[in-house]
């Protein structure tokens, strides 16, 4: 990991009047790059393989330039060019991924958020340490498959977006199902109930509204990922049935719908962020900027949380010019917005240092 000193020393150097957001061309890069804009900083993409046709398309989210890199290490070893635009690298849900950990931390650019975060994020079990330890409740785990004795959902480790998933009811459904050609799963309850990916924002600097440690906590919006095949698979009747014919269900993303909660249950949503943030500061200095709770409400009202996601996710898509949530804070304000305003906070209070890492 790159030592946080070194970031400092590097932001020392930058020109607060001149810097750049940064972002991978992808995921969220349109409404990072729309917010940037915004709040008046100048724009990079950075691109691997990715096409970049369709930002022309979109004149107010295309980045003022775009550079293209032969691979990921190039982010490591051409981190020089970066810093010499002044980049603040904004790091979403692909960046993270395709970059993988250990370059992530390499790199010696300042990136928004506090990279600390990634030791506690990257593996199942130690995500379930951080929340249950602060008191949110999740999906119970079965150690051994041959308990399995209600439905449950099968996760492989490596796997992302609910890819290879697989539900079983039983010891014989679940052997039917396990590859046992992929690394590692765990086994979890199969939680009956709606899902909601809550979007909160973190502020460490903003001691206004809903404060928690030395700052705010602000929830700007929620979506429910659109999962295929299961979310249409009802339309073709018994699941059992559909079995026979080979048609299992599957829960990859492919979209997002933006949704509400009843308003009973927001104490609730921001009691959760709040105890996940405190818990944070506790275990690794805090998660800093945007998190998402992807959690399930079952009909008694309870909410588990079955994952975090420690940054931007793509589930705030939907908001680009504002949800029901953040139009009562600022109207029209995205989460790419908010990412944005927070550095020029930041910098305008000579704090930067306490949002990159
Ligand atoms: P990503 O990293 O993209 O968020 P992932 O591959 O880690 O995804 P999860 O988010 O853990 O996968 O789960 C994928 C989907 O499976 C969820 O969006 C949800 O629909 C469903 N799901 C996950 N856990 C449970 C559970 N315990 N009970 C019921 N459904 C679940």
């Amino acid at each position: 990991m790159v030592p946080k000193n070194k970031i400092l020393d590097i932001i020392k150097d930058y020109d607060p009047k001149d810097i750049t957001i940064a972002t991978l061309c992808s995921h969220t890069s349109l409404q990072i790059f729309n917010g940037a804009k915004k709040e008046g900083f100048k724009t990079l993409g950075l691109a691997v393989n990715q096409k970049t046709k369709f930002y022309d398309a979109f004149p107010l989210a295309k980045p003022d330039e775009i550079i293209r890199f032969d691979s990921y290490d190039d982010f490591v070893t051409r981190a020089e060019e970066l810093r010499d635009r002044n980049v603040i690298i904004v790091p979403h849900g692909s960046f993270v991924e395709y970059m993988g950990t250990e370059r992530f931390e390499a790199m010696e650019v300042p990136t928004f958020g506090n990279r600390a975060v990634l030791k506690w994020e990257e593996d199942r079990e130690t995500q379930r340490t951080w929340l249950e330890s602060a008191g949110i409740q999740m999906p119970r785990r079965i150690a051994d498959a041959k308990d399995i004795t209600e439905p449950v959902l099968v996760k492989y480790n490596g796997a992302k977006g609910g890819r290879g998933f697989f539900i079983a009811k039983d010891y014989l459904e679940f052997k039917m199902g396990i590859d046992l050609s992929q690394e590692s799963y765990t086994i979890q309850e199969y939680v009956l109930g709606t899902r909601y990916y809550l979007h909160y924002f973190y502020s460490p600097i903003h001691p206004r509204g809903y404060r928690v440690g030395t700052g705010s906590i602000e929830l700007l919006s929620m979506d429910r990922r659109d999962e295929s095949n299961i979310d249409e698979l009802y339309k073709l009747g018994a699941t059992e049935e559909l079995k026979k014919h080979g048609m299992f269900p599957s829960l990859v993303v492919t979209g997002n719908i933006p949704v509400v909660i009843r308003e009973s249950l927001l104490s609730k949503v921001f009691e959760m962020g709040e105890s996940v943030i405190e818990r944070s500061i506790e275990l690794f200095g805090g998660l800093i900027g945007p998190f998402c709770l992807e959690s399930i409400v079952t009909d008694k009202l309870d909410f588990k949380v079955f994952e975090i996601s420690c940054r931007i996710v793509a589930g705030t898509n939907p908001f680009i010019t504002g949800s029901p949530y953040s139009d009562l804070i600022e109207p029209g304000m995205s989460t790419g917005q908010r990412i944005a305003r927070e550095i020029k906070d930041a910098v305008a209070m000579g704090r930067l240092g306490e949002v990159v890492s």
